[in-house]
Formats: C-alpha cells, structure tokens, sequence
C-alpha cells in the first residue's frame, strides 16, 4: 500500500504538475491530516491517472476517494458510483495554484453532499423510530 502523499505532486510527461488534493472527513468535515492510504494507482495511459484511496478520520469515519487526473488539468470524481466531470480550466500562470483551489473546493463540495446524505439517513431513521412508539 503506497502513501497518499508520497504520489504529489503528480508530474505527467506533458509538465503539469498536480499538487496533493485536500482530502475532507465526510461526516465531520474536518481535513484529514496525513494518514491517506493509496489503495490503487492506475495510469495504463500517460496522459491519465485514476487514484483510489482510503482515509480514516479521527472522528472514526472511514472515507474512501476515486478520482482521475489527466494531464490537460481535467479531473474526475466518483461521488455515489456515479462520475462527475470537471473540464480543465484555461492555461494561466499559477496553474497549479489555481487546481490546487479548485481541486479543495471540490472535495469540500462533495464532504458536503456526503455530509447531507448522512443526514437524510438519520432522518428516516428517527421517522421510522417516532413511528413505532
Ligand atoms: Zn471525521
């Protein structure tokens, strides 16, 4: 098993460098500091990485993360077995600067959706509790 960390910053052969994506506890939405497990790591092409990893939060929750990088600074993420695309954004300078805040938008973003889901969850828990009495 390969260290989370130690994969950024993924450099493809084109030069675009990827900084480490902030990886977010999905029920308690703090960073998780270190601790990433690399589960996978398949870049078959060149131009493409998908990455599956595992985090465990002090909080005792388990996180699991996929994601595909490609070298054009476009990137994949799966959320609930589904995919989610997010084209690359224009070439500038400080392009790494600038994935590296979109990159921990997103993931604060789906912490967030994760974070409602566990929610609903509870609620029809409770409904189904408030029922029986
Ligand atoms: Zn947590």
């Amino acid at each position: 098993m390969l260290n989370f960390d130690s994969l950024f910053p993924y450099r493809f052969d084109n030069g675009l460098t990827i900084g480490r994506p902030v990886l977010t506890c999905a029920f308690c939405l703090r960073k998780i500091q270190g601790a990433a497990e690399t589960q996978r790591v398949s870049n078959l092409i060149p131009s493409v990485v998908d990455i599956w990893a595992e985090a465990s939060c002090p909080c005792g929750m388990r996180n699991q993360f996929r994601m595909r990088l490609r070298d054009d600074g476009s990137y994949s993420y799966q959320k609930e077995n589904k995919w989610h695309e997010r084209i690359a954004p224009r070439p500038q300078k400080g392009l790494v600067v600038h994935l590296k805040a979109v990159w921990s938008l997103l993931i604060i973003l789906f912490s967030c959706l994760k974070v409602l889901f566990w929610v609903r969850k509870m609620r029809r828990m409770l409904a189904k509790q408030n029922k029986r009495r």
